[in-house]
């Protein structure tokens, strides 16, 4: 498979993938840096399935695995990251603020979404919420 150029839309990455690169944003917040074994309790899964995700992200050029094996977001990466991050919590926001529904709904109907909003839509969401 070829790696995708930079410049390139944004990847098609299946949820376990977006929990990932949103795991490795916050292990490496939390601590610094961020090991498969950090990842994998962090996410509540095993080494292997974890290590074929990390393949997969490595391949689609979103992580690096630096010299002491640290997983590292890349520019394209973190851009990718940063968009899931607001878009959940924009809408938990909208969810619990404007819709008043639950938190834990809403946490769960963020959650499932998240990854699936483009960018346009993340940031008039984003912009939306700071209005309301
Ligand atoms: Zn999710």
């Amino acid at each position: 498979m070829k790696v995708s150029q930079p410049t390139s839309r944004t990847p098609k990455l299946n949820h376990t993938h977006a929990h990932y690169l949103m795991a490795i944003h916050t292990i490496s917040e939390e601590q610094g840096y961020v090991r498969s074994v950090d990842l994998a309790k962090h996410c509540k899964k095993t080494k292997g399935a974890v290590s074929m995700a990390i393949k997969t992200l490595t391949q689609k050029n979103l992580v690096i695995k630096d010299p002491n094996k640290h997983l590292k977001l890349t520019e394209r990466g973190k851009r990718i990251t940063t968009q899931y991050l607001g878009a959940k919590m924009a809408l938990y926001h909208f969810f619990t603020k404007v819709l008043k529904v639950p938190p834990h709904v809403a946490s769960k109907d963020a959650c499932s979404i998240e990854h699936h909003l483009s960018p346009q839509t993340v940031d008039e969401l984003v912009r939306f919420c700071k209005l309301s």
